[in-house]
């Protein structure tokens, strides 16, 4: 789960990170003020900077990142990039932060290095650039540092990341960020903690002062681990997330949409991957990846259906139930229930084996449901399905 820069920046703040003060601004006029407050508050700047709050990186060359000197420039330029969509996804809030003097722009970050199973410290002297922009030009130019899963990054590692970045007049804060980063991973259960630009900055009365400090901030949270942070769902962003996912989170479904033509429905993971496995043996392509999980009832089979058919590259649906806790006719009986209520006719092909087997036939066989008694006539039967729908609608075969 991504975190908008605001709600990251308050985790680095509390992890004791180098982060300058901000507000979160949803309208101009409370853009106005918060800019006014800085402008001529207590130790007062000369000019904020306002940034769009939206889930996609390269909002300084979308034109989401614009410097104020007024209020009321605050207020035209708030006015503007709430006003604008990027990368797709309208601007709904900005934060409103002194602007900062910067001297030279780093790029340091924790990520989970997975095949490593450690988590990696990725530093570079080129910061404000897209770090994959610097893995590709110039690879040399990152420096890796692993932490220890026991020990953490030791001093001596943030060290050795703050003198290759050529941050060794500004040491003490380096390690200070270095080992922060590491920490808030931990505390936060994080897979990324992304400080791009980290910024030396000119501070104090003629800008005599330089400071080290966390200019943006991205933060991913590892959302199988959302359960230990109950407080962190309250920073989901509806905008980052399709309805299909927000639904399919709501009713406790895997889902995943694909780009193919037949929907599937399965219960258990590792049969859903082999359903479309042999779905695109048998010439197809699956729509999705679907698994209603153990133990589903009528109305989770009913809502998942209504998942599938929402797309509508949609031409067929295979349903392939292996009862365990599942019953069959628990199955039946959401499928019955789901078609009555479709909207679109598309055939669908159903298996079900395992608990209640034979109670789901018959339910299936009153209700004139296609039925398959193996997997894979069950997905040659879809994909037929599907072929015959497209030359009836006048498609391509
Ligand atoms: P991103 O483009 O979405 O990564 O947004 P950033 O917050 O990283 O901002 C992009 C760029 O805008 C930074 O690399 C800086 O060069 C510039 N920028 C951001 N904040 C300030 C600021 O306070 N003052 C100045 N002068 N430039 C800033
Ligand atoms: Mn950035």
């Amino acid at each position: 789960m991504k975190i908008q820069e605001a709600d990251a920046k308050k985790l680095l703040l509390a992890q004791g990170l180098p982060v300058p003060a901000y507000e979160v601004a949803r309208s101009p006029a409370e853009a106005r003020a918060a800019a006014s407050r800085l402008l001529h508050g207590h130790g007062s700047v000369g000019q904020v900077v306002i940034k769009a709050q939206v889930l996609v990186g390269g909002r300084g060359k979308a034109g989401g990142v614009k410097l104020a000197a007024s209020d009321d420039e605050a207020e035209h330029v708030a006015d503007a990039i709430l006003g604008m969509t990027i990368k797709g996804i309208p601007v709904r809030k900005v934060l409103v932060a002194p602007a900062a003097d910067i001297v030279k722009e780093y790029y340091l970050a924790a990520v989970l290095d997975r095949a490593a199973r450690r988590i990696l410290l990725m530093g570079s002297a080129e910061g404000g650039v897209e770090i994959e922009q610097v893995a590709q030009s110039n690879p040399e130019a990152i420096v890796r540092i692993h932490a220890d899963p026991l020990l953490g990054l030791r001093d001596w590692q943030a060290r050795e990341m703050a003198f290759r970045l050529g941050l060794g007049a500004h040491l003490k804060a380096a390690v200070g960020v270095a080992k922060g980063l590491v920490k808030t991973m931990l505390a936060y259960d994080a897979d990324l903690v992304e400080i791009n630009p980290l910024a030396v900055v000119r501070e104090g009365p003629g800008g005599a002062e330089e400071r080290l400090v966390c200019l943006d901030a991205k933060i991913t949270l590892d959302d199988s681990a959302l359960f230990r942070h109950p407080d962190h769902e309250a920073l989901r962003d509806p905008d980052d997330e399709a309805p299909a996912d927000v639904e399919a989170r709501r009713h406790d479904i895997s889902f995943i949409h694909l780009d193919g033509t037949i929907g599937c429905m399965v219960n258990g993971a590792g049969l859903a991957m082999t359903t479309m496995d042999l779905v695109k043996r048998a010439g197809g392509e699956p729509a999705n990846f679907l698994d209603i999980g153990g133990g589903a009832k009528a109305d989770r089979v009913a809502a998942a259906m209504k998942l599938i058919l929402d797309e509508p590259k949609v031409e067929a649906i295979l349903v392939n139930i292996f009862g365990g806790i599942t019953r069959g006719d628990e199955v039946a009986h959401g499928l019955i229930e789901a078609r009555s209520r479709q909207k679109r006719d598309v055939p669908m092909v159903v298996r079900i084996v395992g608990t209640n087997a034979e109670e789901a036939a018959r339910l299936l066989e009153e209700a004139h449901f296609e039925t398959a008694a193996s997997l894979d006539e069950a997905a040659a039967k879809a994909v037929a399905a599907a072929r015959a729908a497209r030359a009836a609608t006048g498609g391509a075969a």
